[in-house]
């Protein structure tokens, strides 16, 4: 992945992660240009990124559970908060997304605690078990962050009794018990951003909104993002050298196959991606000597196909490396 970037954002992603998913709000800046989406007005744009990426966010969670050293209370809920909009963007905002000034239920995960418990998109979430939401607030320094922080509250309730949720549908108010499911606990977010990329800080994994817009499906999302994941669910941190570097690389391409294929991705169309990426891309080992020619992790990442086993395994083998 363009993990040549870990190395220099990863330090300063450590703070940002939480600030990646506002910090696009309040550029609020045109989330792309591709074909289908052309036509769109942004937020609905971003919505539907960020629907994409909930699911795959959340079965490569899922499907990493066993191997992170960390889990966390999964709902497959992604929620959004008009304070992360900028002050001007807000009416049209709001008018477009049904937004009040309580957070909302931007995308809930097709099969995930949340759909069953008959949580919907649009939904406002009032409070958690029994805390106002309005509280939660209030205790917080920056409201634009406060969707992120609230995924942060969720993602910490305890696993062994369901999450009651306090929610207010059409101005009705209902109360629903969401049985979460062990997930890898990594904040996966919308970076907005028109260049391609996705890297990770050791906590989450941030996206770029161009890099989402480039996946022609979700096999090829699950195949990077699982690559970025697969770098987390190993700890791997600063390289002392370039071929350990390299090695990280490698592991993490590895894992990313088996974590989407156990996600239920198909591995050859989400190789896809890294072959129209290397179409026309001469100059791109001396902008990033620290993967492979994609052509060669391409074989490695097939190579691998074909013996996968999930649950998976967090061992690769160091052997076998030539290129
Ligand atoms: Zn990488």
């Amino acid at each position: 992945m363009q993990c040549k970037d870990f190395y220099v954002r990863a330090r300063s992603l450590v703070a940002a992660l939480g600030f990646a998913l506002v910090g696009a709000f309040v550029l609020g800046a045109v989330p792309g240009k591709a074909g289908a989406e052309e036509g769109r007005p942004w937020p609905l744009q971003l919505r539907g990124q960020m629907e994409r990426l909930a699911e795959v966010g959340f079965r490569l969670q899922r499907a990493a559970a066993p191997l992170c050293r960390e889990q966390a209370s999964g709902t497959g809920i992604v929620l959004d908060f008009i304070g992360a909009y900028q002050e001007k963007d807000r009416p049209a905002v709001s008018a477009l997304l049904g937004m009040s000034q309580l957070p909302q239920i931007a995308a809930v995960v097709e099969g995930s605690p949340g759909e069953k418990a008959g949580l919907m998109p649009g939904d406002d979430v009032v409070a958690v078990n029994g805390k106002p939401v309005l509280e939660l607030l209030a205790e917080q320094k920056d409201a634009a962050l406060f969707a992120d922080f609230l995924a942060g509250y969720l993602a910490d309730q305890a696993r062994d009794t369901p999450i009651m949720l306090q929610i207010s549908r059409d101005g009705r108010r209902s109360m629903v018990a969401v049985v979460t499911v062990p997930v890898c606990r990594a904040n996966v977010v919308i970076k907005t951003d028109s260049g391609v990329s996705a890297y990770t800080d050791g906590k989450g994994v941030a996206v770029s909104s161009g890099l989402i817009e480039f996946t022609r499906n979700d096999d090829e999302l699950a195949l990077v993002v699982g690559h970025e994941l697969g770098h987390l669910v190993v700890e791997d941190g600063d390289a002392r050298s370039l071929s350990e570097r390299r090695w990280m690389e490698d592991r993490a391409d590895i894992l990313g196959v088996r974590l989407s294929h156990c996600a239920g991705y198909d591995l050859e169309q989400g190789l896809q991606y890294w072959l129209r990426r290397d179409a026309g891309d001469w100059l791109r080992w001396f902008r990033d000597p620290t993967h492979r020619s994609r052509k060669s992790r391409v074989r490695r990442m097939r190579a691998e196909g074909s013996h996968l086993l999930c649950p998976p395994s967090a061992q690769v083998s160091r052997v076998g490396r030539a290129n």
